[in-house]
This record gives structure tokens, sequence and C-alpha cells, in this order.
């Protein structure tokens, strides 16, 4: 599943590909993937709107299309891909958006649990103000998670993971950042002290921009044709590692699940 770094990676591709370009006839294959009005409209919506950027908010990328935008969240399998209009495309086509120039924007998936919507300025700001802060902003300080951290007693880790709070750090993410931390990802968010924020907002930042430049873990591992994965999975230091020595002090690697899902940490090293 993309967690921020893998949108991130795709945003910046994308980035460099799309603005200027007008869109073209649009042909909605799946039109379950569409949200907010029907595919039909849809189409017509987007017919003749130029493309003047691509940005990501949370895991969604977001395609500013002048006064409106463009939402896909790519869900479980979604991809958006720039193809020429006369390559084949790769299976599970959902939605074919030509674009001038002989190209297209493709969206590809193979499970539909994505989705692609349209909003208006007033729509986007209110869904907009709806999230949590973005990890790699200057929003996200050790101030601000002292702060938003209260009296939660809600486990630091589980407490990362919702995007009221912050967006886009999953499961991966977390574990890995609260390693770096020296943090017990079971302690309740209001125990944080002065001294541990820093390092949490550190860690869960230099996981994520480690994870950007290697162009994610879980998204391209899943599409590379060679089988191979992707770049940053060879640098996770405590995820899926059961039983390992922590690469720190040597001590077996635990795992334990939070809210349903699985954290992986050093006993002896975080506190
Ligand atoms: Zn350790």
């Amino acid at each position: 599943m993309p967690e921020l770094p893998e949108v991130e990676t795709i945003v910046r591709d994308l980035s460099h590909l799309l603005p200027g370009a007008r869109i073209g006839k649009v042909e909605v294959l799946r039109p379950d993937l569409i949200e907010g009005e029907a595919a039909e409209a849809f189409a017509k919506h987007l017919k003749g709107k130029r493309i003047r950027g691509v940005t990501r908010r949370a895991k969604n990328i977001v395609t500013d299309l002048g006064g409106e935008r463009l939402l896909v969240n790519l869900g479980m399998t979604g991809r958006l891909l720039v193809a020429r209009a006369d390559e084949p495309d790769t299976g599970h086509l959902g939605v074919r958006i030509a674009l001038d120039g002989g190209r297209e924007l493709r969206y590809h998936d193979a499970r539909r649990f994505g989705r692609l919507w349209i909003v208006g300025e007033e729509a986007w700001r209110a869904w907009d103000g709806e999230l949590g802060v973005e990890p790699l902003s200057d929003d996200f300080t050790a101030e601000w998670l002292l702060q938003a951290a209260g009296r939660s007693r809600v486990a630091i880790k589980t407490w990362l993971m919702d995007q009221a709070r912050v967006v886009g750090v999953g499961n991966i993410y977390a574990s890995e950042g609260l390693f770096r931390a020296g943090v017990d990802p079971r302690r309740p968010a209001h125990s944080i002290t002065a001294e541990e924020a820093p390092r949490i907002v550190e860690g869960v930042r230099r996981v994520l921009t480690d994870a950007i430049e290697h162009r994610g873990t879980t998204f391209l591992d899943y599409r590379d044709a060679r089988g191979e994965r992707g770049g940053f999975a060879a640098r996770l230091q405590v995820y899926d590692q059961e039983g390992e020595p922590c690469p720190v002090c040597g001590a077996p690697l635990e795992r334990i699940v939070q809210g349903g899902r699985s954290t992986f940490f050093c006993g002896a090293c975080q506190t």
C-alpha cells in the first residue's frame, strides 16, 4: 500500500511531466472509482482543462486545474502513470485521460480501493482543513507535538498514525521513526517529554526523507518488473524483523500488535 514516500515519489515524477498539458478526451472504464459525480459528468468536467501543477496532500495526488483540483487517492493498488497514447496499457485500467502531445494520464487499479474526485476552491479548503499536519512541513515541530499530544493516553505509535493529527505516517514509518528516536512505541502520547519530542520529529522526518530519496519502500517493489524490492526496503532497521538483532545494541527485535497493526521495536534501546 503506498504511503507518503511512495506518493511523494509519484508526485515528483508527475510534477515534471504534467504541468502545461491540456486535457482532451476522458474515458472512465471503471465508474466506481469516481466520487462526487457521475462518471460522464466527471469526464466532461475535466475535458479542456489545463494542468497547472501537481502536489501532494497526505497520501493524495493533487492536480491543480486552476480554480479546481483533481484529487487521486491510490487506495491499496492504484497507479497513476503517464504513457504515450499508442503504448498498450498494463492492465486494470480504470481511467484514461488524453493529454495534448500524444500522451495519456492513466489510472490503473487492480483492487479498486482508490478514488478520483474533483473539488472546487471551497470544498478543497474544507477537505484540506480536516487533515492533520504534514510531517515534512515546518508545522511539524517538537512544540506542536507536545501541545497536540496534550493528555492523550493513546500509545505514541498509534497517535502518530492518526491522519487527523499527522498525515501520511503509516505503519512502517511510525515503527522506524520511533526506533530512530529511541522512544518506546507503547508510551502514552502525553508522557513524551520536551527532550524526546524533537527526537521523534527528527526520527519521523529522517525516515520519510530517506525513503523518498530511495523512491519508497512498498510501491516500487510492487510494480518492479524484475521482482526486486523497493530501494528503501533494504534500509529498514526494525520493520518486519522480529527476532533479528537490533542494529544498535544487538538485542532481539520485538513485535507487538497495536491498534490491530504490527509494531516492531527494540525493547532495550527504546525507552
Ligand atoms: Zn537495541
